[in-house]
């Protein structure tokens, strides 16, 4: 899609700058695994919750995660979970390629999600990067370690991960 057919199909994505969408701020690998769902995502809940005035207020990857403002739907339960899903979703997609899921890598101090194709040379698995082989484990996780739970399952689906 082109950013002008971007534009017509999700206006929530217009920046200021001029022939720019948020998408040309995501990551490569993010934009290609889930960068197009993540829109139909906000699409459907804008309108099943009939949320007047949406849009996107910033989109930038934060320690290693997606960070997505909006304005419009703050408070509404399915954007924040839209929200919350991605950021998981992301900080376990690599940057570059978009494979999932990956290690988080800290080189530096600098924290990204990377496969190992794309890590930077001496960057070094955090302690803490979730055992990549059991995408089930993340959906627990996501509930054990915060006091909320939302199923990831339809989200892969979705995005074609098995
Ligand atoms: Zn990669």
């Amino acid at each position: 899609m082109t950013n002008e057919e971007l534009l017509e199909r999700y206006p929530f994505l217009k920046t200021d700058e001029e022939d720019k969408t948020w998408l040309d701020h995501m990551w490569d690998g993010w934009r290609k695994l889930f960068g197009i769902q993540l829109c139909e995502d906000l699409k459907e809940a804008i309108a099943e919750e009939n949320i007047q005035d949406f849009k996107i207020s910033t989109l930038k990857e934060k320690f290693g995660k997606l960070r997505l403002i909006c304005h419009g739907g703050n408070g509404k339960d399915k954007i924040w979970e839209i929200k919350t899903a991605y950021e998981y979703i992301s900080s376990r997609t690599c940057i570059e390629c978009g494979k999932f899921p990956v290690h988080m890598y800290d080189s530096d101090g600098y924290i990204c999600p990377h496969c190992k194709e794309h890590k930077p040379k001496y960057a070094r698995i955090r302690d803490n990067s979730p055992a990549v082989d059991e995408l089930k484990w993340t959906v627990e996780c996501l509930g054990e370690k915060n006091d909320y739970y939302i199923d990831l399952r339809p989200y892969y689906e979705k995005l074609g991960i098995r």
